[in-house]
């Protein structure tokens, strides 16, 4: 069944890991799709290339996600292009750990820049299209981080924790428009962004997984398949943990 026909998407952040994961899936529910990416301008043609082979409207737009402005542009050429604007996920991301001990001033503002400021942009950027159509989709990725916090993590769980407030918020304001905000918690999922940390410390979180297994791209992605279609039209402002029972 396909469940995004005659749906366009915009999804940030999906040349790799869970927006890559993201745009296939939905694409393969029928799904036009926007995506952006920061620089890999290789992979992003690849990708569009991919999607447009399983027969939907595909275009990947360099738009830096921290940037007002480009949030706008983008979200007017996508409307232009595509026709409409119905469902929204705000997917990039980046990491810059450290305890706070050492954790500098600017690599706070650049994690929370990315990851929450971004998520304000492209929401700001979709809001009158959305209105005007009377419907819309916006899922935010959050992170287990944001719900729990972590060592090492200060700047990374406070930008995770600002999107769930910032959701639910946005949930109350335009409920009454039949536009739904709904977060995604991933818990461990292996991707490009997790391929850096040491191969021990991963075996030792798998093992605390009650599903005992990192998740995957895709489990991610059908997360965001239910709330982006027509089967979660009455849920709005909530938390879906993806964590293989992490926070259990
Ligand atoms: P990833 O590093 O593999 O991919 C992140 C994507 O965001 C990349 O395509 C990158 O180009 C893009 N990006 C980064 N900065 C950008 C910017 N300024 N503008 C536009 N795009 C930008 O990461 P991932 O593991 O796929 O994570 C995706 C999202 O899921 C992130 O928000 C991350 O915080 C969250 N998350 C990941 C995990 C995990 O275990 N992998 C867990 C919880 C939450």
């Amino acid at each position: 069944m396909n469940l995004l026909e005659g749906k366009t998407a915009i999804i940030t952040g999906a040349t790799r890991g869970i927006g890559k994961g993201i745009a296939q899936v939905f694409a393969k529910h029928g799904a036009n799709i926007a995506f952006t990416y920061s620089s890999s301008v290789e992979a992003a043609n690849e990708l569009e290339k991919e999607l447009i082979e399983l027969g939907v409207k595909a275009k990947g737009y360099q738009s830096d996600a921290a940037s007002f402005d480009q949030a706008q542009e983008l979200a007017s050429d996508v409307l232009e292009r595509f026709g409409s604007i119905d469902v929204l996920v705000n997917n990039a991301g980046i990491t810059k750990d450290n305890l706070l001990m050492r954790m500098s001033e600017e690599d706070f503002d650049k994690v929370i820049e990315v990851n929450l400021k971004s998520v304000f942009n492209m929401t700001k950027a979709v809001q009158k299209t959305m209105l005007k159509q009377r419907k819309g989709s916006i899922i935010n990725m959050s992170s287990v981080v944001g719900v729990k916090g972590n060592a090492g993590q200060a700047n990374y769980a406070a930008s995770k924790a600002g999107i769930i407030g910032f959701s639910k918020s946005v949930a109350l304001e335009i409920g009454s428009r039949n536009i739904r905000s709904n977060v995604i918690a991933p818990g461990f999922i292996e991707t490009e962004m997790t391929d850096k940390l040491d191969e021990k410390v991963v075996e030792g979180w798998r093992n605390a997984i009650p599903l005992k297994r990192g998740g995957t791209p895709e489990d991610i992605a059908n997360a965001c398949l239910f709330l982006a279609s027509d089967l979660s039209t009455y849920v709005t402002g909530q938390v879906l943990n993806v964590d293989g029972g992490m926070l259990t």
